[in-house]
């Protein structure tokens, strides 16, 4: 397929010189050196040295568990930052445009917004897959982006990958496979494809199913080209060192996240399940990840009747195609049966 980068690379960025931090200019080789080159406070409490602005330790493991070499990683301050690197990588504001397929995750229309980037809106069809003529058709050369959610956020359903590779084939920007909840699905990452695509770029977080949100990691999969244009542009040290730390350890420890994974997706079976005896329910939609979209006869109500109940879940009622829907995230166990409880006392009042 050809796709030459340098078409769609903003012309600022493709003139720019990036930061050059001290980490950059001297790599430690592991030997005793004394660092006198950052103007650190030499007294050691753990923070009080520069990132590695490379996060190196942390993609040489993620590398091989994801199955692509070092070279095609790039991690951000959770995923939401790699999404408004490619933003500001490859849309010119208020010339380019980028396409996106309501419903999905609201962060593509804020970040389009923040960047003065139109944002082309095709709607999902009415089974959640992607309209493939309708997006094609909207897409001209000023296309730079298209988001791909999938699973996708609120719906919860993968799109059929006859659709994505049409896109991956056709697009003339980059394809953006956001895999947010890759890890509950059953099929693979796209990431595998990155050889065939050279215009796919797919992002998966350690904010769901690796269970930290809180310490902010985001990881971009892209050819070894796309991923040295964010890298011209990314702050220098834009994952910290804390964060660094805890996520080695969490990839080191993948069986506990494996074992999370299957527990969740016991839950979320036994919450479906629960879920289709619910009267109010009146749809229960698939999904591969780890919420439940569902519809109800009244989302507005039954929303603020949970409330009352001391639980939350999301209200997607306003979202086009999601009218009178709640979603539900599988909580553990305990939570499940709270839940569970609270929708049949619902049910008899
Ligand atoms: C939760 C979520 C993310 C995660 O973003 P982070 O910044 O990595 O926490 C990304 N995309 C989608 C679709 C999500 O639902």
């Amino acid at each position: 397929m050809s796709f030459n980068i340098e078409k769609i690379v903003r012309d600022n960025v493709k003139g720019l010189k990036p930061y050059s931090s001290a980490r950059d200019e001297y790599v430690s080789d592991g030997s005793q050196m004394v660092f006198l080159d950052a103007n650190e406070n030499p007294f050691e409490n753990g923070v009080n040295r520069y990132p590695d602005p490379q996060q190196r330790s942390l993609k040489s493991v993620l590398a091989e568990q994801k199955g692509v070499r070092v070279e095609n990683l790039l991690l951000g301050n959770g995923s939401d930052e790699v999404l408004d690197l490619l933003f500001r990588a490859f849309c010119e504001p208020k010339q380019d445009n980028v396409i996106t397929l309501p419903p999905t995750y609201g962060m593509y229309k804020v970040l389009s917004g923040t960047n003065a980037i139109e944002n082309r809106e095709v709607l999902l069809t009415a089974d959640f897959q992607p309209d493939v003529e309708s997006i094609l058709g909207k897409a001209d050369a000023q296309s730079k982006l298209l988001f791909i959610c999938s699973p996708n956020n609120p719906t919860g359903n993968s799109f059929k990958s006859a659709y994505i590779i049409q896109l991956l084939e056709n697009f003339k920007g980059l394809v953006v496979i956001d895999e947010a909840y890759i890890d509950f699905a059953e099929h693979e990452s796209w990431a595998t494809q990155l050889q065939a695509y050279p215009n796919l770029v797919v992002t998966q977080t350690l904010s769901k199913a690796y269970g930290m949100a809180g310490i902010r990691l985001g990881i971009c999969m892209a050819s070894s080209a796309v991923i040295a244009v964010l890298n011209k542009i990314k702050p220098p040290y834009n994952v910290n060192e804390l964060t660094q730390a805890r996520g080695l350890q969490r990839v080191n420890d993948i069986e506990k996240v494996q074992w999370e994974v299957s527990n969740i997706l016991s839950e979320r079976n036994k919450l479906t399940t629960a879920l289709q005896q619910v009267p109010f329910v009146q749809l229960v939609y698939p999904t591969d990840a780890n919420f439940v979209l569902v519809k109800v006869d009244d989302a507005n109500k039954r929303y603020m009747e949970l409330l009352k109940m001391g639980v939350v879940v999301r209200n997607r009622t306003t979202q086009p195609l999601c009218e009178n829907t709640l979603r539900f995230t599988v909580g553990t166990p305990e939570e499940n049966e709270k839940l569970i409880t609270v929708l049949k006392e619902l049910s008899v009042s």
